[in-house]
Parts: C-alpha cells; structure tokens; sequence
C-alpha cells in the first residue's frame, strides 16, 4: 500500500462506524458468531452449522456453504436465487414463506406463528409486515405475505424481524436476547418507530440492520437510558 492510500483507509477509519465484524454471544450450547453482510443479509456460525438469513446482498467470496439458509420475503433484498444458488449444497435446508418457497422447491414453508427444528436450532416464524399504505397507496410488505424469524439455540433467542413496522406482535415479543430490526422509509419505519417497538418488547441487545438512508444514531438516542444493549454496526462497509 503506497503512503496516500494508507492515510485515505486511516482517515476513513477514523469517520466510520465499528467495521461489521463478527459478533459474538455465548449460550449454553457454545458460542453464536453473527456477521452482517450487507443491508438484510447476515451469516450466522453455531453449533458447527452455517445459516445464512436473507443472503441477497453484499460479498459472499470466501465464505462457507450454507447448512440452513431462511429467507424472510419475495423482494430482492432478501431473496436472491442465484446467490441462494451459489451457497446451496445437496443437504441446505431452505426455510421460508410460500411466496418464497415457490422459486425454491424443496425449501420447508413457515407460516406466521409457526414452529421447526432444524438440527439444534429452534425456528419460530412471526409477522412481518406494514401497518399502513405509503404516501401513495402502496402497501410494501402485506400481512402474511413475509416471515420474521426467532432462531433459538443454546437457550438464546435471537429475532430478525425482517421488513416490518413496530406491529403489535413484535411489541408482544418475549424474552428476546438479541434483535435485529430494520429502518427505512417508505419500506418499514423510522429510527424513532423502531426505538418506540423495540422500548415495548426490550431485547437484551439491538441491532439496527436494514437501514439503507436511515440514521442510526437517532435510533440510539431514542433508547438511551432504556438499559438496552444498541450496536451500531456500518453494515454497508465497502
Ligand atoms: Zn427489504
């Protein structure tokens, strides 16, 4: 690396956000490792399988196949059929809605409230949707149409609500650990929407992803003081 690069990554560095590395969590059955990718797109390492959730966007050069993939909805920052492709073997298991399920054949289908087990990892499939039209009438995200997820392993319950607004059934959410939830309008809400659903269900620790546009640090400071645990993570890191 010549001089001026090295002080352009340096000043950089200095601008950003913690990098997206991998994050960490201990249960009772050994360690999660959770790595964003991009946008809506995260890997996850437990128990010595590979899932990936929504893998659709970012770099996946270098990284394992896939044991479990789930895909939250039909839109194409979620479901990628060629990258799905890329990272599927003979034994993937696909989990995902009907909508979805329909380009992928073989793939398990989940329900709004319904319940799998894939290995050792407990799958509970929740609501994701809009509580409204948009400006223009549009309804992005119908009810019913999409999947959030609660993966539980180890006693740990790690939620990725996928494209929603605070609706009420995420408000309702119980004894969450880690969550992940989105901010972007006109498709799921603001950083003070989702600081005000995320106040009401409590997770142990928050991460904003999705949030393309979005202001994190007003996420943030909506939650201060709350005694949750917010990330903030630069998860569209070139
Ligand atoms: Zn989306």
């Amino acid at each position: 690396m010549n001089q001026p690069a090295r002080y352009f990554a340096i000043s950089c560095a200095a601008l950003t956000l913690f990098a997206a590395a991998t994050e960490e969590f201990s249960t009772a059955a050994g360690p999660v490792q959770i790595t964003p990718i991009q946008h809506a797109s995260l890997m996850i390492k437990a128990g010595g399988k590979v899932i990936y959730v929504d893998p659709a966007q970012g770099s996946y050069d270098g990284l394992p196949a896939a044991d479990y993939i789930l895909i939250t909805d039909i839109h194409g920052d979620h479901m990628a059929p060629a990258i799905v492709a890329r990272l599927k073997n003979a034994s993937t298991v696909i989990v995902a809605p009907k909508a979805v399920a329909e380009k992928f054949p073989g793939a398990r289908v989940m329900a709004n409230g319904d319940t799998t087990t894939i290995g050792d990892f407990k799958v509970e499939a929740v609501p994701m949707y809009n509580l409204k039209p948009d400006a223009s009438g549009q309804v992005f995200h119908e009810k019913g149409r999409g999947n959030g997820y609660i993966l539980t392993f180890g006693g740990k319950r790690f939620y990725f609500a996928g494209d929603t607004e605070g609706i009420p059934e995420m408000r309702a959410l119980k004894a969450i650990d880690v969550a992940f939830i989105p901010m972007n309008l006109p498709f799921t809400m603001t950083p003070a929407a989702a600081a005000d659903a995320v106040r009401a269900f409590h997770p142990a620790v928050v991460y904003p992803y999705h949030y393309r546009g979005q202001d994190t640090a007003l996420f943030a400071k909506a939650l201060a003081g709350s005694g949750i645990d917010v990330r903030l993570r630069d998860w569209y890191a070139k």
